[in-house]
Parts: structure tokens; C-alpha cells; sequence
């Protein structure tokens, strides 16, 4: 459904992916984690076109990703960016209305849509209103979430959508983000640095360090068969105090 290929990447000469490739199956959900400033954003950004690569390959839905099909292409994909990135004049319906209206749809049917949007994410319509400064973390996610999958994209980009949350409202969406994926059956790439929510959310995980793809696999492999150190070292780092205790005891 998505494919890199040998994808290379720097910024003012200095080289922040390198030679990565990746293959994300249609159906699943493909988490990408790493310690900050791994390349997670570079490579979401450069899967959804707002940046190119130096050299390689990416092909959504096997269709090269090119200047020339970037358009048709992204109408196909919904992306939310790390901070939600709604515009902030504008209220959360128009925000989500935007892509739609902008296709010209007709408004019966974006009407529907949203209604239908609303009980998918558990958004009272009230706030649809409201701008995005009178709406808490948690709301903002769920519109942003609900503005990607307005067109009902196949695909679905998400970059640490649930990265400004309190814990609580964290696992509260962490869990309605699984239970919506796997009711759409979308292909999901999703951006966090947090071994729990890989853990909730994802089929496979890509394990990045410093712009390499260190390993890609299933939680179980990665932990009992590890391509890497570091691989482990991430996954213990990341493993709840109390874990780490028991380990020590046994
Ligand atoms: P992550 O999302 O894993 O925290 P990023 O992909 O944002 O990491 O960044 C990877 C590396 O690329 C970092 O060293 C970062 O400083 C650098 N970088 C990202 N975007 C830019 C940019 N627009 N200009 C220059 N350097 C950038
Ligand atoms: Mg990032």
C-alpha cells in the first residue's frame, strides 16, 4: 500500500535519513518510534509529499509519489500533523468541511459525513462551532482525526496525535483510536515516541535511530529476537518502573 524505497534525506547538507526502506501492508497499522530527532516526522512528511526525498522511491497505492499526482494522491490520504495543526480562525466544522468543499461536494452528503464522523469519534455536534482554542487537547485531536478521514481515505498518517495529552485522556483516545481503526479497516502510519501506545496500537513496529531503520517487526520479535542493542534497550527503557522491578526480582 505503501512502499519506500532506498529513501535518502538531508537537510542543509546534513544527512537525517539514510538508504531507508519500508513496505506497510494494506489493513495495518505501522508504528514508527525512536528517540526524538530520529527522522519519525522527515519520513511521515516525506510519505505524504510536504517534503521530497534526495534519492529513492515512495509509492502510495503502487503510484509513485510525484509533483505531478501530489494532489490526486493526498485526496486519497488523511494526515493529522503533531499538533493537530487545525487552523485556528477557523471553527472545527469549517475545518473539516474544508477539503470537501474545496472538491465541491455536495453539502448534503459532507453534512452527512460529519453526522456520521461525530459518532464514529464521540463528538457532541454542539462543538462543531466552537474554534479551536475554546476546545480541550483531547477535542482538538478528535477533530483533527475526524478532518483526515472526512474523504474516508484509504490511507491514514498520524503524527503523535496523542503526544499533548494528559495520561488520562491519552488512553482513553489510545483506545478509541484502535477501536476506530479497526472498524475502518484503514492502513495507518502512526508517529510516537512511546513504547505503550506502539504497543496498543500497532501490527508492526519500525524501531528508527539517528535516521536508520534498525528493525521492523512485531512487538513479540522485537523483543525476543532483536536486529539491535539498541532495540532492546529502547523497549526496556520504556517498560514501567514496576516491570523493571519485577525483572530484577525473577
Ligand atoms: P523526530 O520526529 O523523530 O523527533 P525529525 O524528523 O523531526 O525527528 O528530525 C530529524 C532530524 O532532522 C533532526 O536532527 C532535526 O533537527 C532535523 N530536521 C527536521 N526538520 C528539519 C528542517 N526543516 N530543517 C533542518 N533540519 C531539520
Ligand atoms: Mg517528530
Amino acid at each position: 500500500m505503501i512502499r519506500l524505497e532506498q529513501i535518502t534525506k538531508s537537510f542543509n547538507g546534513n544527512e537525517v535519513i539514510h538508504d531507508l526502506s519500508l513496505d506497510v501492508p494494506a489493513g495495518k497499522t505501522v508504528v514508527l518510534i525512536g528517540p526524538s530527532g530520529c527522522g519519525k516526522s522527515t519520513l511521515l512528511r516525506l510519505m505524504v509529499g510536504l517534503l521530497w526525498p534526495d534519492s529513492g522511491n515512495i509509492a502510495l497505492f503502487q503510484k509513485n509519489l510525484s509533483r505531478k499526482n501530489l494532489e490526486a494522491l493526498r485526496q486519497q490520504v488523511g494526515f493529522v500533523l503533531q499538533d493537530g495543526g487545525l487552523f485556528p480562525h477557523m471553527t472545527a466544522i469549517q475545518n473539516m468541511r474544508l477539503m470537501a468543499d474545496y472538491l465541491k461536494y455536495d453539502t448534503d452528503k459532507t453534512n452527512h459525513r460529519i453526522a456520521e464522523l461525530c459518532e464514529l469519534t464521540h463528538i457532541s455536534t454542539d462543538l462543531l462551532n466552537r474554534y479551536p482554542s475554546e476546545l480541550s487537547g483531547g477535542q482538538v485531536q478528535r477533530i483533527a482525526l475526524m478532518r483526515a478521514l472526512m474523504l474516508d481515505p484509504q490511507i491514514l498518517f498520524l503524527d503523535e496525535p496523542l503526544g499533548a495529552l494528559d495520561p488520562l485522556n491519552r488512553v482513553s483516545l489510545q483506545e478509541e483510536m484502535k477501536s476506530i481503526f479497526s472498524q475502518l479497516r484503514k492502513t495507518v502510519v502512526l508517529v510516537t515516541h512511546d513504547m505503550g501506545e506502539a504497543a496498543a496500537l500497532a501490527d508492526l513496529i519500525v524501531i528508527m535511530k539517528d535516521g536508520y531503520l534498525l528493525q521492523y517487526d512485531t512487538l513479540s520479535n522485537l523483543s525476543a529476537h532483536p536486529a539491535d542493542p539498541f532495540v532492546t534497550e529502547f523497549i526496556n527503557a520504556q517498560r514501567k518502573p514496576w516491570q523493571q522491578l519485577e525483572d530484577q526480582i525473577n
